[in-house]
């Protein structure tokens, strides 16, 4: 086949059949993984020093949503993570996208499913923004793309930031198929740049966190732990983010879903004393509890993984939390004792480790 057009024909015609049959040594399978790729690098010349081309239709089993990929070698070489041009079939394989599009599976290991999904598409939207900028661009039109039900289905359309839409069945010709791979080339070219200016990590975290997440002290995180909804967290070790630098030091960002989260897994009991009370908020109708940062933030530098993980962050009573602040140090020690021994473990699956000793430390003065 010398004509991506007939490619696409042929995938059209013939996907939903094979996916019935078995995955292995399909050549249907080996034609989109390798034969595409083959023919795209071809058709436009493409610099395999710079650029890889990929195909998929599933790992040991038939994917919902087959793809061919383009990846410009500097920003990413896996449809996994970074920025990538993308030919994404819908479930029923009735439609064929070229979308600019971002790996979902980055921001799902790294936020999990539901903050990721919300993270990715505020990336997205923010970089479509940004193409605005670049006149003369027909394909950020293409707002959004519809795939299907399916989990990675669901990312790839969260992750689209512009590209175009081609109807199997009505397909363009040759010369325009081919004519929107290279002007999205371009784009994606534009898009590498963007990036460039701006780290590619920290592009992310600074399209993403919200000043919300700059909560400077512990009452304003409580006041909007009552307001935000919890987040339910993987327990692994989870990267640090980038700090604030202000004239007292660093401010290391608190997310108030992650304590919502702590207080409901302590299900709105204090953790030194489950039998204290405190008041029912009006916000939540549970009894009002206050996240406590058991290692405090501001040691942060001190440690590889986050501190801001619900394995850090204890649920305490009003009067608790302002005695482990505020309190004489023999008392905050009993408290410590107690909240470390139940944590130490819970800790290490975080990646935190801390002595009783080292803890205690840090509530000294
Ligand atoms: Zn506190
Ligand atoms: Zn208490």
């Amino acid at each position: 086949m010398e004509n991506l057009r007939e490619c696409f024909i042929k995938i059209s015609n013939e996907y939903l059949n094979e996916k019935e049959k078995n995955f292995a040594k399909n050549s249907l399978g080996y034609f989109i993984r390798k034969d595409i790729p083959e023919l795209i690098k071809n058709k436009i010349n493409l610099d395999i020093k710079k650029y890889k081309v990929d195909g998929s239709c599933g790992q040991g089993g038939w994917a919902a949503v087959p793809w061919i990929a383009i990846f410009d070698k500097d920003i990413t070489q896996s449809a996994q993570e970074g920025y990538y041009l993308v030919y994404l079939f819908d479930e029923k394989i009735n439609k064929v996208y070229l979308s600019l599009n971002q790996g979902w599976t980055f921001y799902k290991k790294e936020f999990g499913k539901k903050k990721g999904s919300e993270n990715i598409k505020k990336v997205s939207d923010k970089l479509k923004r940004k193409l605005l900028i670049l006149k003369d661009r027909s394909y950020k039109d293409l707002e959004e793309i519809s795939l299907g039900e399916g989990n990675l289905a669901k990312g790839y359309e969260l992750g689209h930031i512009c590209g175009v839409e081609y109807d199997l069945k009505t397909l363009p010709n040759e010369n325009v198929l081919i004519n929107d791979l290279i002007n999205m080339l371009n784009i994606y070219l534009e898009l590498k740049h963007l990036l460039y200016i701006n780290d590619f990590s920290k592009i992310i975290e600074s399209y993403i966190l919200d000043d919300k997440l700059f909560i400077t002290n512990e009452d304003e995180l409580n006041f909007q732990v009552q307001e935000s909804s919890s987040e339910e967290m993987e327990i692994s070790p989870k990267k640090k983010l980038t700090p604030r630098i202000s004239e007292n030091g660093k401010i290391w960002p608190r997310d108030p879903s992650i304590s919502k989260g702590a207080i409901e897994k302590a299900n709105f009991l204090c953790e030194f004393d489950n039998n204290h009370q405190s008041f029912i908020s009006d916000t939540t109708k549970k009894q009002y509890m206050e996240a406590h940062h058991l290692i405090p933030l501001n040691y942060q530098d001190e440690f590889e993984n986050s501190l801001d993980v619900i394995g850090n962050i204890v649920s305490l009573c009003p009067t608790c939390h302002k005695k482990i602040h505020y309190g004489i140090f023999r008392e905050k020690e009993k408290m410590l004792e107690k909240l470390y021994f139940e944590r130490k473990k819970l800790l290490e699956r975080f990646g935190i480790e801390i002595t009783l000793e080292e803890l205690k430390e840090k509530y000294k003065k």
